[in-house]
């Protein structure tokens, strides 16, 4: 397998330390509010990656952190007159939700930066031991940038250019505009944990550096997390472990694209964002997987109702292969190593190619409807290749009846089965014209029928 590290800005063979148990660390939320499709993005594109590890036969331990302390935490418990912490755990059920249904598989260990505390503290110790951090007059401890040579390596900055384009106001405490908070005094009422420095709470980039390295053996294999985390958070992660530690911190750093309206960068600060739950509301899960797996997970991704329903008319395509055959998600096993299977995993291996991959999807699938009435049972077997190959991207999962039939509610599905008997009832009769209207009046409702083998009446969302 081929991965790109952002590190080096080369694809290199993925090659982790123990092949049974590969280490992935990714930054996860902040839970102040509710997750909109940029973090879907970031939820789905590693949820891809691991399950495309196990299905390689890798074991995988599956870190995905929770910041639930932080200032916008502070400020929106103070909006919503709850404390942090009943914010926090109410936050953190909705991102349970919003990750179930969207088919996304718990990470391994989902550790909340509130409970590594002392952890966090003990790694600011040690910077400042070793001269790399030092406690400033406002209280705060800081990270000392220019004593880490290597800073800037994962982003491509140098130290000169950051400091010249930096916009940050010196603050009096700092030594150096670059240097960044480590631990933060607290100010009153504001949530605090003890320390050497007085009561306080660890910055944000300290606490994926403190439980990484406490959950996980260095060097991590793969680190990953949201593009806009390359810099400063990742370069920072990077700085205060290996300073530490005096040892790689991570060897393969993954990044994904961000997801973009328009010309922009979806983004809560921008106010064109779209919750996950919402999205929901309109789409179905694997629609917007689909969706979100049509791109490279490294680029940037567009999102428009018209690219969301192309992505359903696509998935329709691969259920109508599927529709009546002997086949359930992901049961089969891979029955027969057939040239579309070595294909797919071509494309996966090289970086995680997915578009390539969804188009060996639809190659099966013309397969399948070109096999369906001559040769049935090779068109079964190739079937269930599809829908394994498919749950590696957590696609195909749904009956696909139930999948084709879409937003119908159970009162429109039995609403439309009574329709469709009356239509049959009225063939059987001869009153043809009779039945022509009830299929043009299912048209009108967005329903196609189709008149299927031994007078059985199949019917789909007619946008299909
Ligand atoms: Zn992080």
């Amino acid at each position: 397998m081929l991965l790109f590290n952002s590190r080096t800005r080369s694809k290199e063979p993925f090659t982790p330390t123990n092949r049974e148990r590969v280490q992935l660390y990714v930054c996860g939320v902040t839970v102040y509010d509710d997750c909109h499709l940029g973090h879907a993005r970031m939820l789905v594109v590693f949820d891809m990656m691991v399950r495309y590890l196990r299905y390689r036969g890798y074991g995988v331990r599956y870190i995905r952190n929770i910041t639930d302390i932080d200032d916008k935490i502070i400020r929106r418990a103070q909006e919503t007159g709850e404390s942090v912490a009943h914010l926090t755990s109410r936050m953190i059920d909705r991102f349970h939700e919003d990750q179930a249904a969207l088919g996304v598989l718990r990470p391994d260990d989902e550790p909340r930066a509130t409970e590594y505390i002392p952890a966090m503290v003990a790694l600011v110790e040690k910077l400042i031991e070793r001269g790399f951090a030092y406690f400033a007059s406002n209280g705060d401890v800081y990270y000392r940038v220019e004593r880490f040579p290597a800073y800037g390596a994962l982003s491509g900055r140098r130290l000169d250019e950051l400091r010249s384009g930096s916009r940050i106001e010196v603050e009096e405490a700092k030594r150096d505009p670059l240097d960044f908070t480590l631990w933060k005094a607290a100010k009153p009422g504001e949530p605090a944990w003890d320390s050497p420095w007085g009561p306080g709470r660890p910055g944000w980039h300290i606490e994926c550096s403190a439980m990484a390295t406490t959950l996980l053996e260095t060097p991590i294999d793969i680190h990953g997390g949201g593009q806009d985390l390359e810099f400063p958070h990742h370069e920072n992660e990077i700085a205060q472990s290996e300073a530490a530690y005096g040892a790689p911190f991570a060897r393969c750093w993954i990044h994904n694209g961000f997801v973009q309206v328009g010309a922009e960068k979806m983004a809560k600060s921008l106010g064109n964002f779209l919750t996950i739950r919402a999205a929901l509301k309109r789409f179905d899960r694997e629609t917007l997987r689909f969706w979100l797996l049509a791109s490279h997970y490294r680029s940037p991704i567009l999102f428009s109702d018209a690219l969301l329903a192309k992505s359903r008319t696509g998935l329709a395509r691969l259920y109508l292969a599927l529709r009546g055959l002997a086949t359930t998600p992901g049961s089969s096993g891979l029955v027969r190593t057939d040239p579309w299977q070595a294909r797919f995993e071509a494309a996966m291996d090289d970086d995680f190619n997915t578009p390539e991959a969804l188009a060996v999807l639809f190659e099966m699938a013309r397969e399948i409807n070109r096999l369906r009435d001559r040769e049935p049972e090779a068109a079964a077997t190739l079937g269930a290749c599809l829908r394994t190959l498919g749950a590696t991207l957590g696609l195909l999962e749904h009956e696909p009846d139930a999948f084709l039939r879409g937003a119908h509610s159970d009162s429109d599905t039995s609403w439309i089965e009574q329709r469709i008997e009356e239509r049959r009832l009225a063939r059987l009769a001869h009153r043809f014209a009779e039945a022509d209207r009830i299929r043009d009046e299912l048209a009108r409702q967005g329903v196609l029928i189709e008149d299927g083998p031994e007078g059985r009446t199949l019917w789909r969302q007619s946008s299909q």
